[in-house]
């Protein structure tokens, strides 16, 4: 009898209404790639959440098993690149997007998307971290290239409860930066200081922003995970020379702007994407969060184990703006 492993899967069960279950599946339904992984972790973000609920800009096609992240060991590869038993890591690409997905104990990938574990990760770290952390790592490599410093002022951090805002707040405050966390979820305060923020901002501190052309200067760098019109009033309020690392929609894709705070204060628009940037710069990236930028302890206090047949509760969670922090899913 072939082998089966547990999957989740999302079906259209009627025109708009998906639905999320864990199925037994085989081997044989999955791509025939050269490379197969038995997974001990995933993880969830946002984009899973995105393909659980049906958007198609993320999944064309249902039934499907989304998972944008995974870590696991090789059963087969047919490249000849690893060997049998090695530990690899899969951010990205086009895994959990049109691909079956890390929420499962198996996936068949190209070899050209995975990564030997970074040294300095455990397999579970690697996916507290997943492609949220690999995300809030470019982020502050963006910010950084950009001429960010310590004293230069605070960094703004939106979404911050989130996936990648939570990682960005501990990974800049490690690195020595004075951290404005925003968030819609003040009763998170705490989460958010034990991370190192040095205040804690309502969601509705930068509504008033959207009224005026330019706002007062407040800050002089910002990590936004959120996008649409909270993107362009971080715009606003950033202090001369300053710029803001986009990487999120959680509240739209589209804003509104004017060109005065690029010709009047010099900001930069600095765009991230973690999805389709070249292996060995993920690979660089990745081995910064294993060393110098390893946040140790705070990996913990954002982490929540949860098993497989928890991800559909907690992918609505995060559906709803909800999620806290990061999912791992134990398959260990
Ligand atoms: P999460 O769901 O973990 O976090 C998103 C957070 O955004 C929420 O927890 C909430 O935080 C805030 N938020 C949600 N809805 C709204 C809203 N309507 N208005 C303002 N804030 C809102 O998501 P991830 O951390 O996984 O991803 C964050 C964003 O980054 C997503 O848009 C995702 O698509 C994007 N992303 C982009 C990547 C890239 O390569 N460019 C890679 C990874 C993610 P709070 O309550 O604290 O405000």
């Amino acid at each position: 009898m072939a082998e089966t492993f547990r999957a989740v899967w999302v079906e259209e069960v009627a025109p708009g209404k998906f639905d999320q279950q864990i199925v037994e599946r085989t081997l044989a339904d999955l791509p025939d790639n050269p490379l197969t992984l038995a997974i001990s972790h995933s993880s969830l973000n946002y984009k899973d959440a995105l393909s659980a609920f049906g958007n198609r800009a993320i999944t064309r096609e249902y039934p499907h098993t989304p998972g944008i992240d995974a870590v696991g060991t090789v059963v087969e590869d047919r490249s000849g690149t690893f060997s049998c038993g090695e530990t690899l890591l899969v951010t990205g690409y086009d895994l959990g997007m049109n691909t079956p997905g890390g929420l499962a104990e198996r996936i068949s990938i190209p070899t050209d998307w995975a990564l030997p574990l970074p040294k300095g990760l455990t397999a579970r770290e690697s996916m507290i971290l997943g492609t949220a952390g690999l995300t809030a790592g470019l982020c502050v490599e963006k910010l950084l290239e950009a001429g960010a410093k310590p004293g230069d002022g605070e960094v703004l951090v939106t979404g911050a409860t989130g996936g990648v805002g939570s990682i960005a707040v501990a990974l800049l405050a490690q690195l020595g930066f004075r951290v404005a966390a925003v968030t819609g979820k003040l009763e998170s305060a705490d989460f958010l200081t034990g991370l190192g923020a040095w205040k804690v901002l309502d969601r509705e501190t930068l509504a008033p922003f959207a009224s005026k052309a330019m706002a007062k200067p407040l800050w002089a760098w910002a990590v936004d995970t959120v996008g649409g019109d909270t993107l362009f009033n971080v715009i606003k309020s950033l202090a001369y020379g300053g710029g803001v690392a986009a990487c999120g929609m959680a509240a739209g894709a589209q804003f509104q702007a004017n060109v005065f705070p690029f010709i009047l204060r010099g900001i930069s628009l600095l765009g991230v994407d973690s999805v389709e940037l070249p292996l060995e710069r993920k690979a660089a990236v990745w081995n910064k969060l294993g060393g110098d930028w390893y946040i140790g302890e705070q990996l913990d206090r954002i982490a929540e184990d949860i098993a497989l047949e928890q991800a559909p509760e907690f992918l609505a969670r995060l559906h709803r703006g909800h999620g806290i922090g990061r999912y791992v899913v134990d398959m260990a």
